[in-house]
């Protein structure tokens, strides 16, 4: 571990000056936000930094409000964080939305048929990876069943050919399938991981059939080629914290192809963290850096920018019109 890492700071960054319009973060793991910060706290009290608070969902969600991002789906892709997503769903209704699958890398892993991927880490199994895949997968068909309204999308699916090898590369594209196919049972949009995998994704997608409800490249990472095959399929792109990196223009140039009827913004937190933050603790009131660095890009309003991926979702996930949430009570008007 280097010096500079060791002594980086956990502390949250500042909230972002709040949105002129409000917006939808696409795509954000809240509850695996409250374990991260309670690490970065742990760290950063072993090393006698400042304190770092832990914040609550209801906390974190808060705060996302203040700055404008009223609504989230909320992914759980672990078999231990299916339930935990519904349930942040449920207690937050018409705010929370859920997305719920087994993720690439965790497909493989279910009965053991892991293999290292280009990324070098061990294979690592958990309890729950007893489990074969296909079990599962109807934990997330069941759950996604009994919870209409609440379960908007099946994802994050797709493919990870960084950390996941040659050898167990053809189950990663079978649990794909097995996740489009079940998307299209349920009526229900499909969120794509895609790592350093855009030919098979793309491939699949065709061969199969993207649901007939949509199909989001999550926190896209592909380039202007993919955007124009999404852009000509009327797939949607989902930008995080990346498009904000200086090294990433490739993802800029990815934002300027897709339609803006197509464009969403999302956090993927608690990791990518958009620029000037990266490091700290990503969480969805963080949209707002992502958002304006786009609008940027796009050469536009960022209120404008804000009403588009707003709408964009709202369309994408049929979701309901957002309860009032300030202003007189209307007997009062
Ligand atoms: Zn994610």
């Amino acid at each position: 571990m280097t010096k500079g890492r060791h002594h980086h700071s956990r502390a949250w960054a500042p909230l972002p000056a709040a949105l002129p319009d409000w917006t939808i973060d696409d795509h954000t793991h809240v509850v695996s936000v409250v374990s991260y910060a309670q690490e970065q706290s742990r760290q950063a009290d072993d090393r006698q930094m400042p304190v770092v608070p832990v914040y609550s969902a209801d906390e974190l969600l808060d705060f996302a409000g203040f700055v404008g991002i009223r609504q989230i789906v909320d992914v759980g892709c672990t078999l231990p964080e299916l339930q935990p997503a519904v349930d942040l769903a449920l207690a937050h209704p018409g705010r929370v939305f859920a997305g719920l699958a087994i993720h690439p890398t965790e497909a493989v892993l279910h009965g053991h048929h892991g293999a290292p991927g280009p990324d070098g880490l061990s294979v690592v199994y958990e309890p729950w990876h007893d489990m074969p895949f296909d079990e599962a997968l109807d934990h997330v068909a069941r759950l996604a069943r009994s919870n209409p309204g609440v379960v908007v999308t099946i994802g994050e699916t797709g493919l990870d050919y960084f950390r996941t090898g040659e050898p167990a590369r053809g189950l990663q594209r079978q649990a794909f399938r097995d996740h489009i196919d079940l998307a299209k049972q349920l009526g229900l949009p499909v969120q794509i991981h895609d790592r350093q995998a855009d030919e098979d994704v793309v491939r699949i997608l065709l061969a199969d059939g993207a649901p007939e409800a949509g199909a989001v490249f999550h926190s896209y990472a592909a380039d202007a080629d993919t955007a124009r095959i999404a852009r000509e399929h009327g797939w949607y792109l989902s930008f995080s914290g990346t498009v904000t990196f200086p090294s990433n223009e490739r993802l800029r140039q990815a934002l300027r192809v897709i339609d803006l009827d197509h464009v969403l913004v999302e956090t993927d937190a608690p990791y990518l963290t958009p620029a000037p933050w990266r490091g700290r603790t990503n969480a969805p009131q963080m949209v707002p850096y992502t958002l304006r660095a786009m609008a940027d890009v796009l050469d536009m309003p960022v209120e404008e920018l804000a009403r588009r991926t707003r709408a964009n979702a709202q369309r994408l996930y049929r979701l309901p019109p957002l309860p009032e949430q300030s202003g007189p009570p209307a007997a009062a008007r």
